[in-house]
């Protein structure tokens, strides 16, 4: 399969995959569907495991890659995690196992995969509107969260989950990562490993902007659990699948050393008695040889997000100023300093800073003069065009699409 849907072809999503779209046999009885979530399958034995279903628009593009390989039915479902590009396409599946006569497929998954999805519902507007901004407009507005979304696992379990495939022994595990309801799935016999997100090609996607708590530490034991299996192949949950003993191992003993390294950082300094705000400017990165690895470059995640997600995990919301303890309005701050130096004077200095490539002082200083004024048009403008060159030289793709609607929304607001 070689066709890529429209929706899919936004230059917002990350290139990490050049199979975008395709199926891909890593060896008979083992392979993947790359969507922009990647359906990952063992077959052979007269039955099917199928782990993730992706999103609602791409589960029916993944079952037609199945079938052209494979006409077993679908024994089990497994979702490594609730997230909506790996588990809302489970219609699709479920149509072709009944139209076929197949008995309906088994969906199973670790067992906060349900308060997820209540989570969800309970906030389905504020899950679209981030999505929408995360995702760059690449998924349709309902696309991920709309009224029929939600498949619940027929089957739950809560740290470990032996399944029998026809004989093959398969074996699901809890993780906590990018989510606490996280599954990977180990199959012994073909040294498989299908971890959903826990790899994904990038460095991890622990310290979302927008979502909530992510396990930096738990990740990273788990990542060194695997690799201590010894696996053959690695199926994750976006980009590439890795092949052979030891590229496998070093992808899970690199990653798991990134973010282990980030974490180890930021807890020395919190007990030193650092604040958030003095971590946060200390601008940790990882170790140089690590960030020269091509599946750790900081495409979807990056260092400044690990760095909050383990500041969150282990501190509160305070950031250590003083000042925001309980904050001037961005209001008043803007007058306030308006009325010492001049509007011109800021527009001036925040246009100087962008010219000199000071992108992230030029916003700073340019957001002064927007709230002190927010419909001063010059000050729109240029904080818009600001935010246009943060996204065009970011490499997350996170980040980039929030700088890139953040500037959409100012220009909407300059034309109204
Ligand atoms: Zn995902």
């Amino acid at each position: 399969m070689s066709s890529t849907p429209n929706s899919m072809q936004s230059s917002n999503l990350p290139g990490f995959d050049p199979l975008m779209g395709q199926l891909e046999v890593l060896e008979p009885g083992i392979a993947m569907f790359h969507g922009f979530a990647n359906v990952a399958f063992a077959y052979g034995r007269g039955e099917m495991i199928v782990v993730d279903t992706s999103s609602q628009l791409m589960g029916a593009m993944a079952v037609r890659a199945i079938r052209e390989v494979s006409e077993e039915p679908f024994a089990f479902l497994v979702y490594t995690h609730g997230h909506g590009d790996h588990a809302f396409g489970t219609e699709a599946f479920i149509t072709d196992a009944l139209k076929r006569g197949h008995a309906r497929p088994k969906i199973w998954a670790q067992a906060d995969v349900a308060a997820r999805f209540k989570r969800y519902a309970l906030t389905r507007g504020w899950q679209r509107h981030i999505n929408r901004l995360q995702f760059g407009g690449a998924f349709a507005a309902d696309g991920l969260f709309g009224p029929n979304s939600f498949s619940y696992p027929d089957l739950v379990y809560r740290d470990e989950q032996f399944l029998d495939l026809v004989g093959e022994p398969v074996e699901l595990h809890h993780a906590m990562g990018e989510t606490d309801d996280a599954t990977w799935v180990w199959m012994p016999t073909r040294r498989l490993a299908m971890v959903g997100d826990l790899i994904v090609s990038s460095m991890p996607n622990t310290g979302n902007p927008n979502k909530v708590q992510r396990y930096t530490l738990e990740w990273a034991q788990t990542l060194e659990a695997i690799a201590k299996l010894g696996p053959r192949y690695i199926l994750p949950g976006h980009g590439p699948a890795y092949r052979g003993e030891q590229l496998c191992g070093e992808v899970l003993g690199e990653t798991a050393r990134a973010i282990r390294f980030i974490h180890d950082e930021v807890v020395r300094r919190l007990n030193a008695g650092e604040w958030p705000v003095d971590i946060i400017e200390a601008d940790i990165s990882i170790p140089a040889d690590l960030a020269a690895k091509p599946y750790l470059r900081p495409i979807y995640g990056c260092s400044a997000f690990v760095v909050r997600d383990v500041i969150r995990r282990y501190a509160g919301w305070w950031s250590g100023e003083p000042s925001q303890m309980f904050p001037a309005t961005r209001k008043e701050r803007g007058d306030d300093i308006v009325a010492i130096c001049g509007r011109d004077a800021i527009v001036a200095k925040a246009r100087a800073l962008k010219d000199a490539g000071q992108l992230r002082r030029a916003l700073a200083v340019a957001e002064i003069a927007l709230n002190a004024n927010p419909s001063d048009h010059e000050a729109i403008g240029l904080n818009a065009e600001i935010l246009e060159a943060m996204a065009a030289g970011e490499r997350s793709f996170i980040a980039r699409n929030f700088f890139a609607g953040a500037a959409r929304q100012l220009r909407d607001r300059a034309a109204r």
